[in-house]
């Protein structure tokens, strides 16, 4: 009796612990225990999943407001064409124009744009991390938010087309123990936030996936290439009709699945594919001589062989 009272109204950090502790309790795990639980750290919250802080303040992420603050947009040049971080070491032009890594540079990437919010590093990834391995499902608002944003960014790119979303499929195995797709649920957060002011419509079964890719954590660029190989298809071809498509996903690390997904797209007839993220790995290319994409580049000198 005692001990129930001191659990409930104390705002002591071990006690709080101990109560959390008791009720994630393997034997208890069951969907009743799943809501019991989310509705307890709800009404009563214990600490910052990221920095383990108490936090003050009632809400449904359990993360607190500094962890929150911390996660920062990335700052400085990005490549045009796929975001990746660009140290420049001469100076800019006047009027900057449009830059392009290496990469870019020499394959040119089958998609019109990627953009993504922050580095995936940090208490971005641990985010990321709370809603794809541990169910946080109130961290796909917070991360929705971040997805608007960029698609705010892309906007003036569209030429007024609106696109539709299409978030990276999970294979049905994936999405059997996981539950959701995460990167859907983030798509559906940022579309209703209007972001540029659009009204943005979810094609979530545009694509799906073939097969299981497993993880890619270890492979090369290559190697991820050949792994994603014919791995997704389109389950409904006559929904494409020409329209403009945004890929979104949760996180974009060498490009591979997004990529794949793109082809896919492109080879069925969608004039342009974008990409949004909400987080990227960053190599950080340091750019030596100033590289420029001039729009259109490629189908001029297409043209012009032509
Ligand atoms: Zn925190
Ligand atoms: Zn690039």
């Amino acid at each position: 009796m005692r001990v129930g009272w001191r659990i409930v109204f104390s705002s002591s950090e071990d006690l709080t612990r101990a109560s959390r502790a008791k009720v994630a309790e393997p034997a208890f795990v069951s969907w009743v225990s799943a809501a019991a639980e989310s509705l307890f750290a709800t009404l009563f919250p214990a600490d910052c999943r990221l920095c383990g802080a108490p936090l003050v303040k009632i809400s449904r992420l359990p993360v607190c407001e500094d962890c929150l603050t911390a996660v920062k947009p990335v700052e400085g040049i990005v490549c045009a064409k796929c975001g990746e971080r660009l140290a420049i070491q001469s100076h800019l032009p006047e009027g900057g124009g449009l830059l392009c890594c290496s990469d870019c540079r020499q394959e040119p990437p089958v998609f019109a744009k990627a953009l993504a919010y922050g580095s995936y590093s940090g208490g971005l990834r641990d985010l990321i991390h709370l809603l794809k391995y541990q169910q946080v499902k109130p961290a796909a608002a917070v991360l929705g938010r971040m997805l608007a944003e960029v698609i705010e960014e892309l906007a003036p790119s569209l030429d007024g087309i609106v696109p539709v979303i299409v978030p990276v499929p999970l294979h049905p195995s994936k999405l059997r123990q996981r539950g959701f797709n995460q990167s859907e649920m983030i798509a559906a957060a940022a579309a209703k936030l209007k972001p540029g002011g659009l009204e943005l419509a979810i094609r979530a079964h545009l694509l799906e996936r073939r097969r299981p890719t497993g993880s890619q954590t270890g492979l090369s660029e290559h190697q991820r290439q050949e792994n994603m190989r014919g791995a997704f298809s389109l389950s409904r071809p006559d929904e494409v009709d020409g329209c403009d498509v945004l890929l979104v996903d949760d996180v974009f690390t060498t490009g591979a699945t997004v990529s794949e997904c793109a082809r896919v797209l492109r080879r069925a007839g969608v004039p342009r594919v974008w990409v949004a993220t909400v987080a990227r790995t960053m190599k950080t290319e340091v750019v030596h001589a100033v590289l420029r994409a001039e729009p259109d580049e490629e189908m001029q000198s297409m043209a012009a062989h032509g």
